[in-house]
């Protein structure tokens, strides 16, 4: 790519052609130009970067209950949920959801994403602050923007910091402290006993997103928070379907007010057309092999001691996670390249994270384990990634 010419594009921001090509010649001259592979089904790759990590999303039992969904209601839901979009199995679906979580209410997004748009929108305007942990997910930090909420970012997993943020905040401002459950890059579990009772001394909300913990962890898979906390100690709790379930889409779970309040001023719950009832019926059949077959969160959890065992003795740069999401901290991006693409030669796939989505200098092998593997996988993994450490050694 042609180096761009700085004073031109300055010239020219004006016109479409060259803002396009000044966004593109500076991504790609950073070495961040983001590449899509195709996935093509068949793929003999064994699958370390995904987030199914019960294995569920090729369950058959999970996969005819999403045509029997469709069959019943149709491929598409046709409108959004206040139309008639709102399915009986979409309301079934909420109901077991909020059970599972032990929350009064349930509400169905159309993803994780959307979810955390619409709480952060609902909630907030120009008089809350907003906490948020440095390492939240980017659809939490979006989310308040779209708000036009005021964010602070405390130092990751930081309680003191936190508060000394909080203290700040003046008497007759409303406080939300937000924070990813499982933190998505780095596999780390939010400091939730802290969170919730700063929370509670500095009269704040607390939203936590457990995208990553929600069927992973606790005994029946209910999450980080799940029924551990209360809807008193965490007011807001976000749940991914299109993780552990194995679907797609999201929920919010909390008392009644919260989940009236949502369906009234929600707007990325209002205007979008309701998930596929398909979707809905086969998340409710996922929910429920998640609770009643614990030994797959046994197998997963057996799963991670091995590679970790195994990581930590062939040296490899193993960062602090008891969850699936093992990341091996390398630093440099193109080492994270290089490895990344001398894994897939060897038939792994493995998931190379590199800035913006992670701070300058620490890119990262992002690996995630999942209920499908057995001990064979994980150490093929890991003598392929001590042959990557060799093979640097040499050069
Ligand atoms: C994946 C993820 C989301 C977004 O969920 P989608 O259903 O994929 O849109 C939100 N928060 C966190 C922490 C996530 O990891």
């Amino acid at each position: 790519m042609r180096p761009f010419d700085e004073h031109t594009s300055l010239m020219n921001m004006g016109n479409w052609q060259t803002f396009l090509a000044h966004h593109a010649a500076n991504q790609q001259q950073a070495g961040r130009w983001r590449h899509r592979a195709v996935r093509k089904s068949g793929d003999e790759r064994i699958d370390f970067a995904s987030n199914d990590y019960l294995g569920l999303s090729s369950d058959p039992r999970i996969i005819e209950a999403q045509q029997r969904g469709a069959q019943r209601h149709g491929a598409g839901s046709g409108a959004s949920h206040l139309v008639t979009g709102h399915c009986d199995v979409h309301h079934e679906l909420e109901e077991a959801l909020a059970r599972h979580t032990g929350r009064e209410r349930a509400l169905l997004f159309s993803t994780g994403y959307m979810a955390n748009l619409g709480v952060l929108q609902a909630l907030c305007d120009s008089d809350c602050l907003v906490f948020q942990d440095r390492l939240n997910h980017a659809s939490l930090l979006d989310g308040a923007r779209l708000a036009n909420a005021r964010s602070r970012r405390y130092h990751h997993a930081n309680g003191d910091d936190l508060q000394r943020l909080l203290t700040r905040a003046a008497p007759g401002q409303r406080r939300l402290i937000v924070s990813d459950g499982v933190f998505s890059m780095d596999g780390d579990i939010a400091p939730l006993e802290a969170l919730t009772s700063i929370a509670a001394h500095h009269h704040a909300w607390l939203m936590i997103d457990d995208a990553h913990g929600f069927g992973v962890l606790g005994e029946h898979g209910d999450g980080c928070v799940g029924q551990r906390y209360a809807s008193d100690q965490v007011q807001v709790l976000v749940g991914t379907l299109g993780k552990a379930l194995g679907t797609a889409g999201a929920f919010v779970a909390g008392d009644a007010t919260l989940i009236d309040h949502l369906i009234q001023f929600a707007r990325p719950y209002i205007y979008t057309t309701a998930l596929p009832p398909g979707v809905a019926s086969a998340s409710l059949e996922s929910l429920s092999i998640c609770a009643s077959e614990p030994e797959r969160r046994r197998h997963l959890q057996h799963l991670i001691a091995h590679f970790r065992a195994a990581a930590l003795t062939a040296g490899l740069p193993l960062m602090d996670s008891s969850t699936p999401i093992q990341p091996l901290l390398l630093g440099d991006e193109a080492r994270v390249m290089r490895w990344s693409h001398q894994l897939a030669e060897q038939g792994l796939s493995v998931g190379a994270i590199r800035p913006p989505t992670v701070a300058a200098g620490q890119a990262r092998l992002r690996i995630t384990l999942s209920a499908r593997h057995d001990v064979g996988s994980i150490e093929r993994l890991v003598n392929a990634l001590q042959h990557c450490q060799q093979g640097e050694l040499q050069r």
